[in-house]
């Protein structure tokens, strides 16, 4: 067991994902059929028609392209964040796998993120942090023995004191329409600081793959007021930037 980090890796996406999109956009205007549609399109074509229905919120069209994603070295609490989006599909790695201390894995076997927070507060701090961990997994390999030590069936259990901290890994499915609502509630820089940091890398990925459709997503700020209020973080000339040049 020990620390471990945000990874996220897209793994795969609709090819061409501009092109489909904006097939599905044209069929919708116009009288002819899909197979002259699709051959018919010129180079570029697709750019100004994404822009175009973005900007007046013809937004099925855009549900045509998916984007996967592998992430790890997340926490349980951004996974109950993360799963509200009730549009995205998600396969979680489940606990009742997390097993025990034992001769294979002397040193225990869950691993935690520790926030950056509390890692600000020196090395005192993030020793005290591991070695509360290792206080968790302790608790965690008495009740498993207590309750028999039959695999899965007394690790599902035993999981209950296992703390937010825990890793966990999931791949995560979204369309671009709920992956461009997600980028504007959590790259905000009001979200919690861990899903931010998956949000941000996420659209660092499909950017290069998608450049129309992604190319002013982010936070609502950057392409108009903050919708926050007087909650707002006063950063907005600083985040516009961040995202302009992300
Ligand atoms: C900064 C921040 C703080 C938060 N704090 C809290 C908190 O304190 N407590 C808490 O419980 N949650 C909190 N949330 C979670 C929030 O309430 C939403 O659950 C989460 O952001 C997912 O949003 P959503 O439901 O709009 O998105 P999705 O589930 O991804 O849905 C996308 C859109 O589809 C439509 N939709 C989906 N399902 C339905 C439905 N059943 N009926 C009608 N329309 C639907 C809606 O238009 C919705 O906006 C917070 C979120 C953020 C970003």
């Amino acid at each position: 067991m020990g620390e471990t980090s945000l990874q996220v890796k897209l793994l795969k996406w609709t090819p061409n994902p501009e092109a489909t999109i904006a097939l599905a956009a044209r069929l919708c205007y116009t009288e002819t059929d899909i197979a002259s549609l699709a051959t018919s399109f010129k180079a570029g074509d697709e750019k100004a028609l994404i822009k175009r229905l973005l900007a007046f919120g013809h937004l099925s069209p855009i549900e045509h392209a998916s984007f996967t994603f592998g992430i790890e070295g997340v926490s349980r609490s951004l996974l109950a964040q993360l799963t509200r989006h009730r549009i995205a599909s998600f396969s979680v790695q489940s606990q009742r796998y997390v097993g025990k201390t034992s001769n294979k894995s002397p040193d225990g076997v869950f691993n935690y993120v520790i926030p950056p927070r509390i890692k600000s507060l020196g090395q005192f701090y993030i020793d005290r942090f591991d070695k509360q961990m290792r206080q968790i997994q302790s608790w965690y390999d008495e009740w498993n023995q207590l309750l028999g030590d039959k695999g899965e069936a007394s690790q599902e259990d035993a999981r209950f004191v296992l703390p937010n901290a825990a890793e966990t890994k999931l791949i995560l499915t979204m369309n671009a329409r709920e992956l461009r609502y997600f980028f504007r509630l959590r790259c905000c820089n009001r979200a919690q600081w861990e899903i931010r940091m998956m949000a941000i890398e996420m659209l660092r990925q499909v950017k290069p793959i998608a450049p129309a459709l992604f190319e002013d997503a982010g936070p609502a700020c950057i392409v108009g007021p903050c919708p926050e209020g007087a909650m707002n973080c006063g950063k907005i000339r600083s985040v516009r930037h961040f995202f302009k040049t992300l």
